[in-house]
């Protein structure tokens, strides 16, 4: 959303006072420039061995003990904005694989053995409805840090599905409330919270 502020902001600031003819043009292309934000916002289609040749700050051992669901080849990467799933055969294994400045990104995560005493609300997503256990996903930091064993932890919807999440409704809303605009929020809000976890995971790189 900032994105499409500023762009919109660009606009206003810099076309319109030197257009004889701003007005219609702005407005036609509004829907488009917001059509055209969404479709940024998702995931093109990833292979396996994609996600495997992006994981980062991860030891080779881990990465040869990948094991993806068995729907892989059904999951449509452009209802997301993030794939996440856990390793059917190492149950407190999961993964997320994220593009982050233009790239593919894949990080290991390991789920805490404590449960929240209560539920909670999601990190990333942040689904009001609890639809979901949320649980501590650790990952090791990256560089010298990550192997001194320094890790980040946060607290994310057990399965991934915090795409689905953010694509929700509200329950009530008044009639006039643009719908489309509250879900293109939900779903930035999605992105910028994993990009930004996915940018201090990074930040220690060597
Ligand atoms: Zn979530």
């Amino acid at each position: 959303m900032t994105a499409l502020r500023s762009r919109f902001r660009w606009i206003g600031q810099w076309i319109l006072p030197s257009h004889p003819r701003p007005r219609a043009d702005l407005t036609s292309s509004l829907p488009r420039d917001h059509a055209h934000s969404t479709d940024r916002s998702s995931m093109k289609q990833y292979t396996q061995q994609q996600i495997l040749d992006s994981f980062r700050g991860a030891t080779r051992s881990e990465i040869k003990k990948v094991t993806f669901p068995l729907d892989f080849d059904d999951v449509d990467f452009s209802r997301l904005e993030y794939y996440g799933w856990r390793d059917r055969k190492m149950p407190r294994r999961a993964y997320i694989a994220v593009e982050h400045d233009g790239r593919l990104v894949s990080l290991v995560l390991n789920r805490a053995e404590a449960t929240p005493s209560r539920r909670t609300m999601c990190t990333w997503c942040r689904d009001v409805d609890l639809s979901e256990e949320v649980v501590l996903y650790t990952t090791r930091r990256t560089g010298a840090q990550g192997r001194r064993g320094d890790t980040i932890g946060t607290l994310v919807c057990s399965g991934f599905h915090c795409s689905k999440h953010a694509r929700k409704l509200p329950p009530a809303y008044h009639k006039a409330t643009d719908l489309d605009a509250i879900r293109a929020e939900q779903v930035a809000g999605l992105r910028n919270r994993v990009g930004s976890f996915v940018a201090e995971v990074l930040s220690t790189e060597d």
